[in-house]
């Protein structure tokens, strides 16, 4: 068993890593960093949406391809295994398989293990600093393309949002709502 280098907050991650200067977040970039593999995995039962093992003092990130088609699905599941790599392989040589409900931020609210990954891989994709950033350049730009009518609607303004962040877009507008930047 080796000790890993990890992180306990997603923001110092992203500046080690050099992936916090604009959106979307380079995952890849995350993920050399600490010295991970992805493995796109198309034998996986469908119960499963992503792992991460160890084999041999290596950690992989399993991606089960059958399901997460889209690259912002894949992304955010890719988010929560660096998550659970962070905060639970430390000292330790853990595994983990997650199902669809262990992204689930309000069925999760009581897991101890769960919910505290969920949260960090919010704060890995859609950092607060870039998300208002990137949140009033949009609001801003829309007002300059359309001076008569300055308002732009949630449901266009999440889209927008989800599209430059690569994530999905049910989970973008929990992360503007939890952020107070729109409201529910
Ligand atoms: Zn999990």
């Amino acid at each position: 068993m080796k000790t890993h280098q990890t992180y306990e907050n997603p923001k110092d991650l992203l500046i080690d890593a050099g992936a916090d200067q604009s959106a979307p977040v380079d995952i890849e970039r995350i993920v050399k960093h600490l010295n991970l593999v992805v493995r796109y995995d198309m034998g996986m039962p469908d119960s499963i949406m992503s792992s991460l093992t160890i084999e041999n003092d290596r950690y992989f990130i399993g991606i089960n391809a059958n399901i997460l088609k889209s690259e912002s699905s894949a992304r955010f599941a890719i988010a929560h295994e660096i998550g659970h790599y962070c905060l639970h392989c430390q000292n330790c040589d853990k595994a983990f398989t997650d199902s669809k409900e262990n992204f689930d931020e309000i069925k999760n609210f009581w897991n101890t293990i769960e919910y505290p990954v969920i949260l960090f891989s919010y704060g890995l994709l859609m950092p607060v600093s870039l998300v208002t950033r990137e949140g009033q350049r949009i609001i801003d730009d829309f007002k300059a393309d359309d001076l008569n009518n300055p308002k732009i609607s949630i449901r266009d303004f999440v889209s927008s949002m989800s599209k430059l962040f690569v994530v999905p877009n049910d989970k973008m507008r929990i992360r503007l709502t939890k952020l107070g930047i729109i409201k529910k």
